[in-house]
């Protein structure tokens, strides 16, 4: 069930208008309120994913909606047409996620941009480094507030082996100056292991001495925030780094990814796998590779059209997903040709599994466009046992397919 967002604002119009490009951009229910009394009914009956309040209303003039909502333990984006300096510092003061004009059109475009970056946010963790307790509290609250998710430590050599437990962190938050291993030493090493492109590095210090911190940005911080700053500044630098790395992601994903199925292409195949496979052969970790090829394809295009023959491909890359694990080498090397590694086996599951697909291929029934249910069949070559290279083992599997294809198709052959 989707979540909610309650949109508290007098204006009917402008949250009529918020809660329609909230509908048409993503997935939430949304409830509308337009006076303090209304908001207190819709928070007792429903859990929300994030608040927008209107800090004047009738019975409320002067933001108390605000303290109500926090209170709550509620996301909190103030909407304002007030742009009074102390007003608003003092709004800003409150654990809230952002205080956004409501002016135009483009405010509320801002707002959409800030609800879809707060979503992605919850994909990310954050390690916070600094010796000092009170100021982690702080960073801890103001990031979680923001939907990260935060871990703590207190100096630098703590942090590290953090990282070791924890590769999947996408930003370390360091202070300069701790004990045992400082911000600048902690950033040394964190760049022997990630690059900018894995993880990113902000350094947060009352160190104003304009040479610390161009020295923190040569050695591998991506950016440099002082102390004491606004809470504004501080959640921009942040949103920015997180989305500059997802940017990298998507670039990097697109590049080995094939379009089409969305599994890897024969390029990150051949780029990713060598490593594996001399790794596997001197751990002696047993694995197999096959080649997967389905069946008259040509004949299913030309009889379905070439986008029930799309649908067909992706059919099977699905079953070759769904039956394999995480870890193994599912990917597309073009038109109806497949290459799996199943990883960490042996010689008779990996032909159970492959049998598996193979089955699995036969028994599934795809609708074409007009409903028409096609079926389809796999032939598969497998390399069960491994030549010298990895380019020699994939080419054992295609003699094998080719062996299948010459036997009658629809069948497992192996070396
Ligand atoms: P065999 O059983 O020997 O493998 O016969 P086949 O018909 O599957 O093999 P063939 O190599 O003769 O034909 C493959 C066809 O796949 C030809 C090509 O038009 C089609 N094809 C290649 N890429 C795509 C694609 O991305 N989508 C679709 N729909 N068809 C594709
Ligand atoms: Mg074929």
């Amino acid at each position: 069930m989707a979540e909610r967002i309650l949109i508290v604002e007098d204006n009917k119009t402008l949250a009529k208008l918020i809660a329609k490009k909230i509908g048409a951009e993503l997935d939430f229910e949304v409830d509308m309120a337009h006076s303090l009394s209304e908001t207190k009914l819709f928070l007792s009956r429903y859990s929300y994913f994030l608040t927008l309040l209107d800090i004047n209303l009738p019975d409320a003039p002067n933001g108390e909606v605000v303290d109500y909502v926090i209170e709550k333990k509620n996301h909190v984006i103030v909407l304002s047409g007030n742009i009074d300096k102390e007003f608003r510092a003092k709004v800003l003061k409150k654990n809230i996620i952002d205080y956004v004009n409501k002016s135009g059109i483009n405010d509320v475009n801002y707002i959409i941009q800030m609800i879809k970056r707060v979503q992605k946010n919850q994909n990310h963790k954050i390690l916070v480094v600094d010796d000092s307790l009170v100021f982690r509290k702080q960073m801890q609250s103001m990031l979680e507030n923001m939907f990260f998710k935060v871990i703590t430590v207190a100096h630098g050599e703590e942090a590290l082996g953090m990282l070791n437990a924890n590769p999947d962190i996408s930003l370390v938050l360091t202070d300069y100056h701790m004990p045992v291993l400082n911000g600048l030493e902690l950033t040394y090493e964190i760049r022997k292991n990630f690059t900018k492109n894995d993880l990113a590095i902000i350094v947060v210090s009352s160190d104003n001495d304009e040479e610390t911190t161009a020295l923190f940005l040569k050695n591998g911080a991506n950016d440099y925030i002082k102390k004491p700053f606004s809470k504004e500044e501080f959640s921009c630098r942040i949103n920015n780094s997180i989305e500059a790395l997802e940017n990298i992601h998507a670039v990097t994903n697109h590049a080995s990814r094939d379009f089409l199925t969305g599994l890897y292409n024969r390029r990150y195949f051949f780029s990713n796998m060598p490593a594996y496979f001399e790794k596997a052969m001197n751990e002696n970790e047993y694995f197999a590779i096959a080649m997967i090829n389905i069946d008259h394809f040509k004949k299913i295009n030309d009889t379905y059209g070439h986008d029930s023959g799309d649908k067909i491909i992706n059919t099977l890359a699905d079953i070759l997903r769904a039956n394999t694990n995480q870890d193994d080498m599912v990917s597309r090397f073009g038109g109806e040709e497949f290459c799996v590694v199943v990883k960490n086996t042996s010689k008779n599951s990996a032909l159970e599994i492959f049998e598996k697909l193979r089955e699995m291929a036969q028994n599934s029934t795809t609708l074409s466009d007009k409903g028409e249910a096609i079926k389809f069949t796999v032939s598969i070559g497998v390399a069960i046992n491994h030549e010298d290279t990895l380019e020699e083992s994939v080419s054992q599997a295609d003699m094998m397919l080719y062996n299948a294809k010459q036997n009658g198709r629809n069948q497992v052959v192996h070396n």
